[in-house]
């Protein structure tokens, strides 16, 4: 049995409680199960501040990835095109799921820390009439940059666009005014900041525009109208459903309402994320995200030095309880650190004390 806490953007670390309510098998066509099933959906409505009868929710099988796929696969249709603003991987993968499925894309790619921009983002739609959608991720975290939501939301809304936001890592743990700002589709996940394990996915969806994509879909499994038709009927999901996943999750929701919802728990993110780059910085270790544009969910740290021995400095932590994450660029030696799930100020002292002794008896 392994005993480490993982500091990492999921899956990542969940309460005892959490796991075992997987200890019971549960049949996916009897009224409990479904009903477990519409009140996650309801209660997904709530935590989006979307409850207001325009918005419906869909659960889906697989990971994260599976469900934006099934997203990008529904939404556009073959008439449409989507510009796709990327500064990180998960961005990059939506690029490579278009191209995939054949849906037609346009990037506008900027740096891994840097924002896109407005004016950037206003000539592309004034030069490209046959933009109809715009997709973007929230909290890259690729690096740990929180994208500005507001700004594309705003031009989205003005210009008429759908609008598409992968809030995998995000959603649970900042909180997201979904029907204010517009969003059409929102996408996550239930093993990051709702706290749940892996399993299966989710979306926030505007109702009239999941209505108009019957049809869309060059796919049977992930066809998220046909999910969405066959779910909203009374909760019995299209296919084998990941029952265990869904109670953990059912669970994993009553503990945040208990938490005191999405402003506590993000007020626990933020602060743990404060105290970690500072401990970090004591130690040289400088995060790669400026301050003002960092999200409070996982941090992209810069060697302290070019012969930094990561891999040493990996299994000093491990071996003392918690598992870090390796760096996800490719032209600069980074690690990562994420400070969601169920940890708390406790485990970041803790970890600066691992730090504190690994700084103090090897020469970095
Ligand atoms: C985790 C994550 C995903 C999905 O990844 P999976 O490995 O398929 O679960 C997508 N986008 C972002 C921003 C993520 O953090």
């Amino acid at each position: 049995m392994n005993t480490y806490k993982l500091l990492t953007p999921g899956p990542l670390t969940t309460t005892d409680t959490v796991k075992q309510e997987m200890l019971v098998d549960r049949c996916t066509w009897e009224n409990d199960y479904k009903e477990i099933t519409q009140k996650i959906r309801s209660q997904l409505l709530d935590l989006a501040h979307a409850a207001n009868g325009e918005y419906t929710s869909v659960l889906m099988q697989g990971s994260g990835s599976f469900v934006v796929e099934a997203v990008l696969m529904t939404a556009v249709s073959e008439s449409d095109k989507v510009l796709i603003i990327t500064n990180g991987a998960y961005g990059k993968r939506m690029v490579q799921m278009a191209a995939c499925i054949g849906v037609n894309h346009r990037e506008y790619g900027v740096g891994y820390n840097e924002f896109p921009k407005e004016a950037d983002i206003r000539s592309l739609l004034r030069e490209d009439r046959d933009i109809t959608h715009i997709a973007m991720v929230h909290c890259e975290t690729t690096t740990g940059i929180l994208n500005p939501i507001e700004m594309v939301s705003r031009i989205s809304k003005e210009q008429q666009k759908t609008l598409i936001i992968d809030a995998m890592s995000s959603f649970g743990g900042v909180d997201l005014k979904v029907a204010e700002l517009g969003i059409d589709y929102l996408i996550s996940s239930a093993n990051k900041c709702i706290q749940g394990v892996p399993g299966f996915g989710f979306v926030i969806a505007k109702l009239d525009k999941l209505l108009a994509c019957k049809g869309n879909a060059r796919s049977l499994s992930l066809d998220l109208y046909d999910q969405w038709e066959e779910m909203d009927k009374d909760g019995k999901w299209r296919f084998t459903s990941p029952t265990h996943v869904v109670a953990a999750f059912a669970k994993a929701l009553e503990e945040l309402a208990e938490e005191g919802g999405i402003p506590a728990r993000s007020a626990r993110y933020k602060s743990n994320n404060e105290r970690l780059r500072k401990l970090m910085g004591q130690w040289g270790i400088d995060a790669y995200i400026e301050p003002d544009k960092q999200s409070p969910i996982i941090t992209t740290f810069l060697f302290p030095t070019e012969s930094f021995d990561f891999e040493g400095f990996y299994n000093f932590v491990k071996a003392r309880g918690y598992v870090i994450y390796p760096g996800k660029l490719t032209d600069i030696n980074t690690f990562r650190i994420g400070n969601i799930g169920e940890i708390h100020e406790e485990d970041i002292k803790e970890l600066g004390r691992i730090i504190e002794k690994y700084m103090k008896v090897v020469t970095v």
